[in-house]
Formats: C-alpha cells, sequence, structure tokens
C-alpha cells in the first residue's frame, strides 16, 4: 500500500510497522488528523477503504499530457453522461484549482517509520479516552438506539469516531472536489479518483452537503467518519432523520454510517475483537499469519494461554481466530477474531484495528497489554526495507519486488531466512535479519 503520508511528523508514523504486520499488504494513509495542531498527538488512521495501490517509483514520474483546464473541460463530459446536472458541476467546480500540496501528500515515501508502541500510546492517550467516554455518557440514547439497529457497540463506534477525526474535531479542511479533482488530473491513482469525484459530485446532486462544506482530507476522505465517496454512497445514513447525510455535522449519522459500515463488513453482535494471549515455549511462530485460521479451541491445544491465568470467555472456543504479533515474537501477542476483520475493513491497517480494538475496551478500564513491547528494536527504515528486500532475494529467498512493502511475500522470504538461522520464524523484520543477511 501506498507510503503517502505528507507532514513532516507523519514521517514518524507507522508505514513500516504497520506493512509489517498487516494482514495483507497495506498502507497507513493521512485522515483529516493530518489537519490537526502539533499538540495533538497525530493518530495515523485512514479514510476508510481506499483500495491497496501497488507503489511503484515509476508513477511518481508520470506527468500529464494536457493541462488541469483541458483536463476540467474533458472531465465535465464525462460528468454529465454519467448524469451529474450542469448547474450541479459547474458550482462544484466554481472554485478548483490545481493543488500541489495534494500531490506532494500523495507521492510522499516516508523513510522512517513510528514503531507500533508509540503508534499505540497516542491513539490511546488518556484524553482521548476521557473524551470518548464522556461522549458514551452524552449520546447514550443515539448509540442505544445505533446498537439496537445495526449490532455494533457503543465502544467501538466511539473508538472509530476518535481515531478518525478525534471524535468530529480533525475532519479535514480541504475541498474535496478540489483534492480529487488534482488527484484525478496527476496523482498516482488517477482511475481511483476519477470514480471518487464522480460519486462525490453525485452527493452533491442528491443536496446531502453543500461544495462549500464538503470538506476532507487531501486523499478525499470525509467528515467524522472519513468516508470516502463511494463508500459514502453505500453506506453513510441519515439516523437523525434531517434528510440529509450529515456525516460531517450530525454525530448521529456519522456513528450510525460507522455502525452500518462495520455491520456490511462482517461485524458479529456480542463477540469480542479477540484477546491478547500468551504464547507458550517452542511456540511455532511461522503460524502468526493472518491467512492462518483455526479456532480458538485449536490455539488453546497449541499452547496459547489468556494472560494472568484469565480463563478465555464462555462459547468463544469455536470462533475462527488468527495470531497477531504486531512487533514480532518478543512483543505481545494476540488472537484475533471477524470483528477485528471488520475493522481491518475500515483501515486495511492492524495497528489500526487494534488501536481500535483496545480503545474501545479502554472506555470500560480494560484494554491494558500485559506483553513487553521490544523497545529496543526500533522498525527498519524504508531504504533499509528495501535493503532487505534485495538480500534475501540476492540469497534465493524470494522476497518479491523491493518495494520497501512487507508483504506476504516478503513475510514469507524473511521466515525461511530466519528458519536458515535457527531463530524463530516470525516473519517480522530486524535490524538483526539485516545484519545477518548483509555479513554471510
Ligand atoms: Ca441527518
Amino acid at each position: 500500500m501506498p507510503l503517502c503520508l505528507s507532514r513532516r511528523w507523519h514521517l514518524r508514523q507507522l508505514i513500516a510497522a504497520s506493512s509489517l504486520i498487516l494482514l495483507v499488504a497495506c498502507a497507513e494513509k493521512p485522515t483529516a488528523a493530518d489537519a490537526q495542531p502539533l499538540q495533538t498527538v497525530p493518530v495515523a488512521t485512514a479514510p476508510a477503504v481506499i483500495p491497496p495501490v501497488v507503489p511503484t517509483g515509476e508513477n511518481l514520474d508520470i506527468q500529464p499530457t494536457q493541462t488541469f483546464a483541458e483536463w476540467q473541460a474533458g472531465f465535465r463530459k464525462e460528468a454529465l453522461a454519467a448524469g451529474i446536472r450542469a448547474d450541479v458541476f459547474d458550482r462544484a467546480f466554481a472554485n478548483v484549482s490545481f493543488d500541489e500540496s495534494v500531490i506532494r501528500a500523495d507521492r510522499s515515501q516516508p523513510e522512517f517509520s513510528r514503531p507500533v508502541w508509540e503508534y499505540l500510546d497516542g491513539a490511546l492517550s488518556p484524553l482521548r479516552v476521557r473524551k470518548g467516554q464522556a461522549l458514551i455518557s452524552q449520546y447514550a440514547d443515539t448509540l442505544q438506539a445505533i446498537e439496537q439497529r445495526y449490532g455494533v457497540d457503543r465502544q467501538a463506534l466511539v473508538a472509530v469516531w476518535g481515531m478518525e477525526s478525534n471524535f468530529g474535531q480533525f475532519q479535514g479542511t480541504k475541498s474535496v472536489i478540489n483534492s480529487l479533482a488534482t488527484l484525478a488530473y496527476e496523482g498516482r491513482r488517477p482511475g481511483f479518483a476519477h470514480a471518487q469525484l464522480i460519486a462525490a459530485l453525485q452527493i452533491l446532486q442528491q443536496g446531502d452537503i453543500t461544495p462549500e462544506k464538503m470538506l476532507g482530507s487531501w486523499a478525499g476522505a470525509m467528515g467524522q467518519t472519513q468516508f470516502i465517496p463511494t463508500i459514502y454512497n453505500t453506506l453513510a445514513v441519515d439516523f437523525d432523520g434531517d434528510g440529509r447525510r450529515d456525516i460531517w455535522g450530525s454525530p448521529a449519522d456519522a456513528l450510525a454510517s460507522t455502525a452500518h459500515y462495520l455491520q456490511s463488513s462482517g461485524w458479529q453482535k456480542g463477540q469480542p475483537w479477540g484477546f491478547e494471549v500468551q504464547l507458550a515455549g517452542g511456540f511455532n511462530y511461522a503460524l502468526a499469519d493472518g491467512a492462518i485460521r483455526k479456532s480458538v479451541a485449536e490455539w488453546l491445544q497449541l499452547g496459547v494461554t489468556l494472560p494472568n491465568g484469565e480463563q478465555m470467555p464462555a462459547g468463544a472456543e469455536h470462533l475462527s481466530a488468527a495470531l497477531l504479533l504486531p512487533a514480532g515474537y518478543r512483543g505481545p501477542a494476540f488472537l484475533i477474531l471477524d470483528n477485528f476483520r471488520a475493522i481491518l475493513k475500515y483501515n486495511n491497517s492492524s495497528s489500526y484495528a487494534l488501536a481500535i480494538s483496545l480503545l474501545s475496551e479502554r472506555f470500560s478500564g480494560g484494554g491494558l497489554v500485559s506483553g513487553t513491547w521490544p523497545k529496543d528494536d526500533l522498525p527498519l527504515s524504508r531504504s533499509e526495507r528495501i535493503e532487505l528486500q534485495n538480500l534475501l532475494s540476492t540469497q534465493n529467498y524470494e522476497a518479491g519486488n523491493a518495494d520497501g512493502i512487507i508483504g506476504a511475500n516478503t513475510r514469507k522470504a524473511i521466515r525461511s531466512a530466519q528458519q536458515s538461522f535457527g531463530w524463530p520464524a516470525d516473519g517480522y523484520p530486524t535490524h538483526k535479519l539485516l545484519e545477518g543477511l548483509r555479513n554471510r
């Protein structure tokens, strides 16, 4: 997934850490949190469901073959052919101009990554927990009605709300039409931006929002839920009954839209997201792979236990779980269930999903991690990840494209290399492994 964080402090964010542990190759994308002031902890979240991109250096140099004005004239014809009224289009594009900062953000490939434990510290800040608790009380009736309709528990909804826009506070300040037009003209994924732009015009035509108020992140993620326009068109709801799906101004609409999204992503009412677990000595760490699912009962037989001698909740034994090691075998371990996977559909980053999961428990006083993070083991930088991939491939471990993204192929290659050294094969890239391969 794309390494596309824009601002300087985003350089410290979670690109590597997340891509290491993603169940599928993916990336952090900035949200409206980009726009928040520095005193607030920047949270690496993503606009809802931006599909994976293969980040390729080649694409970064592509220059458009027409001027922005020529592109806009051509796009106007396409939009009208797609059913957008001329007056809607012309009002939406009245003040549109090419935005260089959007292109810079789209092409940014940060060198340094934020460790997962630092990311979680920011995401689960005491201030955010307290604010979420207050909002759970304040919106108790609304949240209860949403729970009843969609079967998604209120703590998870408020956690998403907090992560996506700091409870509506940071929704992004860019014109969505302007950003998407810029990306459709010169972005790395013009087809994707084009489809989002048509959807954004459809939203304006439906009358849910005016162009002036249709604000979001540079990537076109909008409002308190940070929905991209196609997701909005499919899943946003008018829960407060005023006739408009107002994910910008109405917490009820934003929370219900989030619930609708999670429900449609496979949320299982009443189930936990997962559990922190401990692994017996000699555990086969190669099983920590999002593609390997077993029942909780099978994991227990393999030596997985709950921390502090706790018992597994009744009825959990039959649930389908994968084992997540966000910082490799030396760090905490988690069994993740269907609801964790539903959160990944919102933002395909296991760090993000873990933050949502733990934050939702913090609101009720839980969500503390028992395991110890390997804080001496900082994430590899982008150039180190590329070097690692090249070394792996040179030594016949077939890491795939040396793109700095630790996807399934690279993790498999890392496991093979770890096994050749006689080390635990957790698929997690470390400086130790990089050194070991350099010195062979
Ligand atoms: Ca409404």
